[in-house]
């Protein structure tokens, strides 16, 4: 994808729901040090939609996080609750396409499905994350009234014949788990018929994020390769808006010390603000997650 002056385009898009850690200091840095080798331009961007996790203080101390460690970003910042017209306005282009189709069957009753279906020997398939899949358009509801369980899925297998493919690609310049790089492919359907909406939260992750990479004009994802597999769904549905794909750099993640898990913002002692109140410099931060800024 070209970028406005052919100059490419790289965005940090952290969640204002936690603390930051080592991990997001190594992913924005990292983004920082692509960028800047390309001669591209950096952006932020907020991704709260959990307007009720996502508060006004945790995204001020984000900030100021970010400018403790060095990250630059030019431009706005964008926040997606400022933009829910936009997803609204590409989910309509999915529903008026006939490919995404609303459901009350909730998270609990697919759990109670599952179980009956385990209790009595059966299998469920699950998506990457060990999530059961969707069972499909045979739980369609009607969009009308106020549920509040009511949300709107992908129909993945009618997207995949509406484009004609039976799976998607995408150029990765870093690596999958399994050291998949250069055009990889994957197949979609891995993921189940996925929430583009719900009631609550008028949009999903993986709408806004094809969105805001869309409208921001990103040239280049540089993310933790936990979203690897997340891919295959955004291809999927930047194929559907006719959005230009970015690349993909999809880099290792840091791991907690002596048990080898993934950081998470629960862990308050790896977290920059605690990192910071017990001593630790920048410099000290870029040396412990070996990126220079
Ligand atoms: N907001 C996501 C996160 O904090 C990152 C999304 C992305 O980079 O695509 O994990």
């Amino acid at each position: 994808m070209s970028a406005i002056n052919d100059r490419p385009i790289f965005r940090f898009a952290p969640s204002p729901n936690g603390y930051l850690h080592l991990g997001h200091a190594y992913s924005a840095l990292l983004n920082q040090q692509r960028a800047r080798e390309m001669g591209g331009r950096m952006l932020l961007r907020l991704e709260d939609i959990d307007t009720v996790r996502c508060t006004p203080q945790l995204e001020a101390e984000l900030i100021e996080d970010l400018h403790c460690i060095g990250f630059e970003w030019v431009g706005h910042v964008r926040r997606q609750s400022e933009h829910f017209d936009d997803y609204r306005a590409a989910l309509d282009i999915l529903i008026d396409a006939g490919l995404a189709y609303h459901t009350a069957l909730s998270r609990g009753d697919l759990r109670a499905m599952v179980v009956e279906k385990e209790r009595t020997g059966g299998t469920w398939p699950r998506d990457p994350d060990g999530a059961p899949l969707f069972p499909g358009r045979d739980y369609q509801t009607p969009a009308t009234g106020d549920d509040p369980r009511g949300v709107w899925r992908l129909d993945v297998k009618a997207a995949l014949d509406h484009l004609g493919i039976n799976e998607v690609s995408w150029d990765e310049a870093g690596a999958g788990p399994n050291g998949e790089s250069g055009t990889v492919c994957a197949d979609p359907t891995f993921w189940g018929d996925f929430i583009l909406a719900r009631r609550d939260t008028p949009t999903s992750y993986h709408l806004s994020v094809v969105v805001d990479d869309y409208i921001q004009r990103v040239t280049d994802v540089v993310r933790g390769r936990d979203l690897y597999f997340a891919t295959a769904a955004h291809a999927l549905l930047q194929d559907l808006l006719g959005y230009a794909r970015p690349t993909y750099f999809h880099h290792d993640l840091i791991m907690e010390p002596g048990n080898g898990r993934k950081l998470s913002k629960s862990q308050k002692d790896t977290s920059l603000r605690a990192l910071r109140a017990s001593g630790a410099t920048v410099r000290d931060i870029k040396r412990m997650i070996g990126v220079a800024g």
